[in-house]
């Protein structure tokens, strides 16, 4: 059976689908779809390729991971008695309390029981007939459903580059983004991490003290911001429990998604002494709010320079080695590539067991039986940590084999780059939605807010079809191209799209390059779903 060609011809027949929904993922994003659908009475199944609930945090287990949003905002809104009794131990949590809130959430509104774990969904194809897409399984099922939700996250296919002679290393090997659930000890060891991105900032220096020696290979230098983590302060929790419905709208206001209080002013209107004052302020407060400083740091490349400044100070001041501090020195836009929030990070390269190895002109040549080879030179490992992101926002959705109208196949629509009406649906692709999709603000914002505002659009939309009598929607090509045209625009007028990040797709050979997220902001984003909504589903063909 060609991975087409699947599906439950009985159901087909009959012009029935096995389940109202099936959702793809078991993250936030497919638990709450879950959830949503059972309110609205419908049947719905969720597919998930690993043994539990979690997504993101089910996979991502590597030492030090942890949420680069405060634990009192990277949590779902929609349950008032789960906000309040939910306790976080600290401001940002780790993986470990956030895969237990993710799984706390899952008994306490039984959602297990509609899940299928360990099952990967390999094809999805919309049967014109019966008006059912036919999802087509790992395990060799395949079950039919009117509706598809692929709630398939941003970060969940790995990148790992294709290095000469990466299967002849002897040690051991893994990917930040691929962790073994077992703990992984590398007290002892020697450990090359080839990787500056987050998840190599939060990892290096946990590893570096238990590594016998950690040697970073670094390609593109990066910006960090301390996390300034610990114990969640217990007034702040009572504070923000006693008015959470007010700070939940607030962040709502906000282009992030969060809750914090920007700096709208222009860096160029202020004073050295104001600035230094501003920065060092933001850089104690910790965090992604330090982007807040100034309103135009990511509109202009004067502005944007007095914050770059300001943390390659920081970064001579930290380091020891100024050689080294000027090889940690990152000399692109701060936040073009995502803001990472650590600790410790600069401080790891004053430990002896700790060297830099700079593969920005000497790339790795290969991967060599005893450990990694740059320059002609070996470096002898025990363990290798491959901390090379992710195929962002397409990678998931692409390998599957997704075929909608006439057969046509998702790879092949999006052969240029993703097309979507505003991330969360797709021409030609009928009844097929996606969660925090490309062309939707998703990364840019706290995700939480982002996936509950998709999910409740989702839900909204099944039940205007369901009170109308329609079982069939779809965007118009029109309104697809004017929402990606007006996508691509509004990423020109900021910064961030002007490096080789993620968020265009240049870390994957080949992957075309277009600025996937929306940049347009939160609240702007929610008013133009609330709109097409109100306007009875304005740009899409319902039937
Ligand atoms: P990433 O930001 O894409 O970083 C990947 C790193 O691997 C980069 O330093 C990259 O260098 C390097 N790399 C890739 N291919 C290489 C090669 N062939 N040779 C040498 N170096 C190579 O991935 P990530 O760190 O996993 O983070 C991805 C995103 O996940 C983050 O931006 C963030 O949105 C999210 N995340 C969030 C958290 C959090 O909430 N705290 C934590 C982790 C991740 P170049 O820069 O030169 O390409």
């Amino acid at each position: 059976m060609s991975e087409a060609d699947v599906g439950t011809a009985e159901a087909v027949a009959k012009g029935n689908c096995d389940f109202d929904l099936i959702i793809v993922g078991a993250g936030f994003a497919g638990m709450y779809m879950l959830y949503r659908a059972r309110g609205l009475g419908l049947s719905a199944r969720v597919i998930e390729a690993g043994s539990d609930v979690g997504g993101t945090w089910y996979w991502n287990r590597y030492p030090g991971a942890r949420c680069d949003v405060e634990s009192m905002q990277y949590s779902y809104q929609f349950d008032d008695k789960l906000q309040q009794e939910w306790n976080w131990s600290e401001r940002y949590a780790p993986q470990p309390e956030i895969l237990s809130y993710a799984q706390h959430v899952a008994e306490r509104f039984d959602l297990r029981r509609d899940i299928q774990f360990n099952t990967r969904v390999q094809a999805a194809v919309f049967d014109e007939q019966s008006s059912c897409w036919r999802i087509g399984t790992s395990d060799g099922g395949s079950h039919t459903a009117r509706f598809c939700v692929m709630a398939t996250g941003c970060l969940s296919s790995t990148n790992l580059p294709d290095f000469k002679g990466l299967d002849s290393f002897q040690g051991d090997t893994y990917h930040t983004g691929q962790w073994p659930h077992e703990d992984v000890d590398f007290n002892g060891k020697r450990v090359g991490v080839i990787g500056t991105g987050s998840s190599a900032i939060q990892s290096i220096p946990i590893i570096a003290r238990q590594a016998e020696h950690l040697t970073v290979f670094q390609r593109t230098p990066n910006y960090t911001v301390p996390a300034h983590n610990g114990p969640i302060d217990q007034d702040y929790v009572a504070r923000v429990k006693a008015e959470y419905p007010a700070m939940r709208a607030r962040a709502k206001t906000m282009i992030s998604g969060l809750d914090f209080e920007p700096n709208m002013a222009s860096a160029l209107d202020a004073s050295a002494e104001e600035m230094q004052a501003q920065y060092e302020a933001k850089w104690a407060y910790g965090g992604i709010p330090f982007l807040g400083a100034y309103g135009d740091l990511l509109l202009s490349e004067k502005a944007n320079d007095t914050a770059a400044d300001f943390v390659r100070g920081k970064i001579r001041e930290i380091v020891d080695d100024p050689e080294i501090a000027e090889l940690l020195s990152p000399g692109n836009v701060i936040g073009c590539k995502r803001l990472c929030v650590d600790t410790d990070y600069w401080a790891t390269y004053n430990r002896d067991n700790v060297s830099l190895v700079d593969v920005s002109g000497t790339p790795i040549e290969r991967i060599t039986p005893a450990g990694v080879q740059v320059d002609g030179r070996e470096y002898a490992f025990d363990a290798i940590v491959f901390a090379t992101g992710f195929d962002a926002m397409t990678g998931t959705l692409l390998k599957m084999d997704i075929r909608g109208l006439d057969g046509q196949s998702l790879r092949e629509k999006w052969a240029e780059g993703p097309k979507t009406y505003l991330g969360l649906s797709i021409a030609g692709f009928p009844n097929l939605f996606t969660v925090t999709g490309p062309g939707s603000p998703s990364v840019l914002t706290n995700m939480l807010p982002s996936i509950e505002q998709h999910v409740d659009w989702i839900s909204d939309c099944l039940a205007y079809m369901r009170s109308h009598g329609h079982d069939r929607i779809s965007p118009s090509t029109e309104a697809e191209a004017e929402w990606v045209n007006h996508v691509s625009q509004t990423a020109d007028l900021s910064l961030r799209s002007t490096c080789s990040s993620w968020y265009v797709g240049a870390n994957i050979p080949g992957k075309p390059r277009v600025f996937m997220p929306y940049m347009g902001g939160f609240p702007a984003y929610v008013d133009k779903c609330d709109a097409v909504s109100a306007n009875g589903y304005q740009g899409f063909a319902l039937s």
